[in-house]
């Protein structure tokens, strides 16, 4: 049988009968797994404390075409994330976007996305535990657009003109005064706002913190992020649109 090394960033824990958990979370190479870790509650176990929720480990197990849930045969230790534990608020944002991670990764942006979850992790360590909305949203910008799910910026998607005024996520993106009808979702929209997307997009993570952005451009990452979680968003948008 052909084993997987991959690294694996765990999520969730849920315990699994009376010594055994089971830990749902991303991968590099096969993308969102479950890994069953027998015996892990036991003092004696090998594999205690080489494997834990919101750090970098290197696992090898199995994967079964057939079944959901993999046992990891042996777990290395690889990166841990300390200051992340000393604010609960940023611990909950990083589970927060966790959750997003775990219900939107496909294998086929696998990668991506765990370099993209990994990279935030090592940003909020590195600023001892903080989590700021610029770097909170600028991820969930990136993890969106990494998703090819992120609309056009400064063009109207109907006739390409720069004079941008609303957005509609329904529309697929902006739209000028000309070509706006009776969308329900639309919002205005600025070329401002553009500017800080684009920023929060092209930038690294360490200049995404620094970065201070308008509350109405984190709104409209969060209705991005709905629209994406309940499945609407994803035709409706051009992708490569960055
Ligand atoms: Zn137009």
């Amino acid at each position: 049988m052909k084993f997987t090394k991959t690294l694996f960033i765990p999520i969730r824990a849920i315990p699994f009968m009376e010594s055994s958990i089971i830990f749902h979370g991303i991968s590099e190479k096969e993308g969102i797994v479950h890994l069953l870790v027998k015996g892990y509650k036991r003092p004696k176990s090998k594999i205690r404390g080489e494997i834990d929720i919101l750090t970098v480990s290197e696992v090898l197990f199995y994967p079964k075409p057939t079944r959901d849930i993999h046992t990891v045969k042996e777990a290395k230790m690889q990166e841990t994330f300390p200051e992340i534990y000393r604010d609960y608020n940023t611990m909950k944002k990083c589970l927060e976007i966790g959750n997003i991670v775990l219900k939107t990764t496909t294998k086929e942006i696998a990668k991506s996305v765990f370099s993209l979850y990994r990279g935030l992790l090592k940003e909020v360590n590195r600023r001892k535990g903080e989590c700021e909305n610029s770097l909170y949203y600028g991820t969930l910008a990136k993890l969106l657009h990494s998703g090819g799910v992120f609309p056009k910026l400064s063009q109207c998607v109907r006739c390409g003109s720069h004079a941008v005024k609303y957005i509609s996520l329904r529309a697929g993106g902006p739209l000028c005064e000309k070509c706006v009808r009776d969308e329900d979702d639309k919002q205005n929209y600025s070329v401002r706002m553009a500017r800080e997307l684009f920023f929060l997009l092209s930038r690294d993570f360490s200049e995404i913190s620094r970065f201070r952005a308008s509350s109405e451009t984190f709104e409209l990452i969060m209705n991005m992020v709905k629209l994406h979680l309940s499945g609407e968003f994803e035709d409706e948008v051009e992708k490569d649109s960055v």
